[in-house]
């Protein structure tokens, strides 16, 4: 299944080719990005600090997450998480203020 094919609320193809990211609450297509940091993992052997960032939150998953915080132009603000788990790389979009 390609990415058009997906019903990811939080992405939209753009007239530039490539893909935008939207704001999950209400579609709006202007955003900037906020901050942008680790989410520490709980296991000490296994979490990470990822190169060029801080720490910015903890996690209860063993690794660490690369967090990217987005304020949107509509008032909205959402981050983007992609967590590392056994191998592969999940990504959440989880709302931060409505
Ligand atoms: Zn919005």
């Amino acid at each position: 299944m390609n990415i058009r094919e997906m019903d990811i609320p939080w992405l939209e193809c753009s007239s530039t080719n490539y893909p935008i990211i939207i704001c999950p609450e209400c579609a709006f297509e202007y955003s900037h990005i906020k901050e942008a940091g680790t989410i520490f993992g709980e296991d000490e052997e296994e979490a990470e600090v990822y190169p060029g960032t801080k720490i910015i939150g903890h996690t209860d998953w063993r690794r660490s997450a690369l967090s990217i915080v987005f304020d949107g132009e509509c008032g909205h603000r959402w981050e983007l998480r992609i967590q590392q788990h056994k191998g592969i790389n999940l990504v959440k979009i989880k709302i931060l203020s409505h």
